[in-house]
């Protein structure tokens, strides 16, 4: 992986393995939410997990070799109102989209993936796509499907994203996607946050909104944080949390979901500085994403062209992944440089005046000849702005913002191997297996007797026993023991240790590696080690 795959023939291998199930199912499900079964509870929380420590607990050293210092918050997902109006949101926030006006159609689209399609014969296919390869390989089935006669030797002969093309032929001459008849409506925009009311009663002044990100929590406590921390410049405040976007389409299994969730990481450094410190984030945080089993290859950094930057970025990178449900990449990350823009907006919309910095360390450093230690005392002079603004400004900040379940489903797709093996017949055989790596594995060690008896049972329950306040680890004693292999390597499970007629002799176990399948004899007191070793950052 990630070669093509078929995503329902894989949602259904995840759901059937306990990894992901569709929300509400028993009731139809219901589009954009999903639920974590008992082995995907596991991976995300240790994919959560691994982010927490590599970023906040124990982040590299600085572009300079200097300690990062790192905090974190957990914010309420409702907030005031106010705060969404300040970053935006209530007025921007919102995808274009297009609507389907047929009777028992009604679709919607995102604006910016309708693409128009034309064949000879003047043939013409409206397609929801997200790259242009994908539009070509969908208008065939599209065609079929609405039953266009298309030519003996189809081939497009022209592909058009016409949603929001200024000098396109307009969306009024593409079909609507689902029923193909030329029922679109212009774009328009479509606000993607959840409301709710918050009180007994519905009202306009009742309104709130569920957060659409965690970022805008860390910026309206920075002061908060600042104040009980006594934190300076630079640092980083982190929050993992959820998130929900009405999202015109969700789609592509978990990868674009109304609910979600968010790692965020907000990190306040100054104006000079911070470009530095936007190398540093989008590179560190590529590189995380190698460390924990992702193929180089499959990842992609892309630095946003001017006319995508949102308006406040300065720069932003996508790290964007090979999902195998698409031929082009798609972001799991965004790395924002995000100037000013949040703090300057809070400060001006809550009226609060300390949403800035006083660099203490730069005043005591330029203390020279300088007749007043005290920054009120030299203000009173009144000194030129650029003066003040070496001492007292807003901080910039870059902003890594990755999604929690997007990463999943990349660990998970990256993770998918079916191989082609050998039984001890020597007949072809297939093997689903996992390939998570074991820091991000939802179980680290399966537990045999070889049989079940012989004092096998009670010496595999005292290993698995020693090992169960550590590591999750599973025990099982069902079955002919390739079968139980079996059954951890499309779980994922790193080792499988087995009880067998020597541990009764000489206190060894045999440990199965998942990937090499080699065996090797270990004493059972170094078991633990040997889990611990290959779950250690960096290992
Ligand atoms: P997209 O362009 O895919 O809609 P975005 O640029 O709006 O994403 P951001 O606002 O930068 O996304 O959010 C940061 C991260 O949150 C994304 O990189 C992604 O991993 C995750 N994310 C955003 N929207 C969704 C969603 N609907 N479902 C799952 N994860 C999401």
């Amino acid at each position: 992986m990630p070669t093509k795959i078929d995503m329902a023939k894989f949602a259904s291998f995840c759901k059937d393995m306990g990894f992901i199930y569709q929300s509400s199912e028993i009731y139809g499900g219901i589009n954009g939410f999903w639920d974590y079964g008992p082995l995907g509870v596991e991976l995300k929380k240790n994919i959560k997990d691994a982010w927490w420590l590599d970023m906040v607990r124990n982040p590299p050293p600085g572009p300079d070799g200097q300690e990062i210092r790192m905090v974190g918050l957990d914010c309420a997902i409702i907030m005031n109102p106010k705060v969404w109006v300040a970053s935006g949101h209530v007025g921007g926030f919102a995808d274009p989209m297009v609507g389907c006006k047929t009777e028992g159609c009604n679709k919607l689209y995102r604006a910016d993936k309708v693409y128009l399609v034309d064949f000879e014969g003047g043939v013409k296919v409206g397609v929801e796509a997200n790259s242009k390869a994908e539009a070509e390989a969908a208008s065939f089935d599209v065609a079929k499907r609405s039953k266009k006669r298309l030519p003996p030797n189809p081939a497009p002969l022209a592909m058009e994203l016409v949603g929001l093309a200024k000098d396109g032929p307009g969306i009024a001459t593409v079909p609507c996607p689902n029923c193909q008849e030329l029922s679109l409506t212009e774009p328009r925009a479509f606000n993607l946050m959840f409301e709710s009311n918050a009180g007994a009663i519905q009202s306009e002044e009742n309104k709130v909104y569920l957060r659409p990100e965690t970022a805008q929590g860390i910026f309206v406590n920075y002061r908060n944080v600042l104040d009980s921390t006594r934190l300076k410049l630079p640092f980083g405040i982190a929050q993992v949390g959820k998130a929900f976007r009405n999202e015109i389409n969700p789609r592509n299994f978990t990868f674009r979901s109304r609910e979600f969730e968010q790692m965020e990481i907000e990190f306040f450094c100054r104006p000079d500085e911070s470009m530095k410190w936007y190398e540093y984030w989008r590179d560190l945080r590529k590189t995380w994403y190698s460390t924990l089993g992702i193929k180089s290859d499959n990842l992609v950094p892309r630095e946003q062209g001017k006319e995508e930057l949102a308006h406040y970025s300065i720069g932003t990178t996508d790290i964007e992944y090979m999902f195998p449900f698409s031929d082009e990449p798609q972001e799991l990350e965004g790395v924002a440089h995000r100037g000013s823009f949040d703090l300057t907006a809070h400060a001006k919309h809550s009226g609060n005046d300390k949403l800035n910095y006083f660099d203490e360390d730069r005043w005591n450093a330029d203390a020279g000849t300088r007749t007043t230690n005290s920054f009120k005392e030299w203000m009173k002079a009144n000194p030129p702005a650029d003066e003040i603004g070496k001492y007292q400004f807003t901080p910039h900040v870059i902003e890594p913002s990755a999604g929690a379940d997007r990463f999943t489903l990349a660990v998970l797709c990256e993770a998918y191997t079916v191989e082609e093996l050998k039984d001890a017949k020597g007949n072809p055989d297939t093997r689903t297996v996992m390939r998570f790596h074991p820091r991000l594995a939802p179980i680290k060690a399966a537990v045999f007797p070889l049989v079940n008896k012989d004092g096998m049972p009670e010496k595999a329950t005292a290993l698995y026993r020693s090992l169960k306040p550590y590591f999750n680890v599973f025990y099982d004693d069902k079955g002919a023991v390739g079968r139980r292999y079996r059954r951890q390597d499309e779980a994922g499970t790193p080792f499988c240790i087995t009880i067998d007629g020597q541990t009764l002799v000489d206190d060894t176990v045999t440990v199965r590696d998942r990937d090499t399948l080699k065996q090797e004899r270990v004493k059972v007191g170094d078991v633990r080690g040997v889990i611990e070793k290959a779950l250690t950052p960096g290992a």
